[in-house]
């Protein structure tokens, strides 16, 4: 098990190598953020946004919790998406889950007691939404790994529904979500689907109608 003290020997350690690579990084780090991206993630501590996708500090605002799941009422989740969107103007926001997530194994396995049980209420209407594309999967695994995906699409789909979304479409802002899944196994991002302002919602909430990321999406 690592002590507690290595972490605060590495951090000496990376603070000098960045300041040597570039003696004005952290000078700049004071004059603000401008990130492109928010990041809304699982808690697991096997998925790490910045360091998978080489993210250097003032890239991505990022919001976890357990399982990704957005919910309007979550002041959390809702203080960290006004701010992306009508502050920082962030242009893309990721919903990112992954696969063997212990959040959702919970929900499928139940016997959950206390917050988590409350917190995976959310989880547990996806699965009963998609309790047939779920529970037809051969195995733990793969059933665990359906519901991950299809747990990714219904959460954006709320997020694309929220309150702060919309008016940012209203105003014709340009927004674009991205569903994606990281793999543990591999440590790739399988990206699922995207939408934007254009998009139908009604017609990506059905099971067989996965929109797949197209190649030309806006950077
Ligand atoms: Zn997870």
């Amino acid at each position: 098990m690592r002590h507690y003290k290595q972490l605060l020997l590495a951090n000496k350690a990376w603070a000098k190598e960045l300041t040597d690579e570039n003696p004005e990084f952290f000078k700049r780090q004071i004059a603000g953020q401008k990130p492109d991206f928010l990041w809304i993630g699982c808690s697991d501590s096997r998925v790490s946004p910045e360091q998978m996708t080489m993210t250097p500090p003032g890239g991505m605002f990022i919001h976890r919790n357990v399982a990704n799941l957005v919910n309007e009422d979550d002041l959390n989740l809702m203080s960290v998406l006004q701010y992306a969107t009508d502050v920082l103007q962030v242009r893309h926001i990721m919903v990112c889950g992954h696969y063997g997530c212990g959040g959702l194994q919970a929900t499928l396995a139940g016997g959950t007691s206390g917050a988590v049980d409350s917190w995976l209420t959310n989880a547990r209407a996806v699965l009963h939404a998609h309790e047939h594309e779920v529970t037809s999967q051969p195995d733990d695994e793969t059933r665990v790994n359906r519901l991950v995906e299809v747990n990714v699409r219904d959460q954006l789909i709320k997020l694309a529904r929220t309150k702060l979304i919309q008016a940012a479409w209203a105003r014709k802002q340009e927004v674009f979500l991205h569903g994606w899944v990281y793999d543990i196994r591999d440590g790739h991002i399988k990206p699922l689907l995207e939408i934007d302002a254009s998009t139908p919602l009604d017609a990506i909430g059905q099971p067989d109608k996965v929109l797949h990321a197209s190649p030309d999406a806006p950077s």
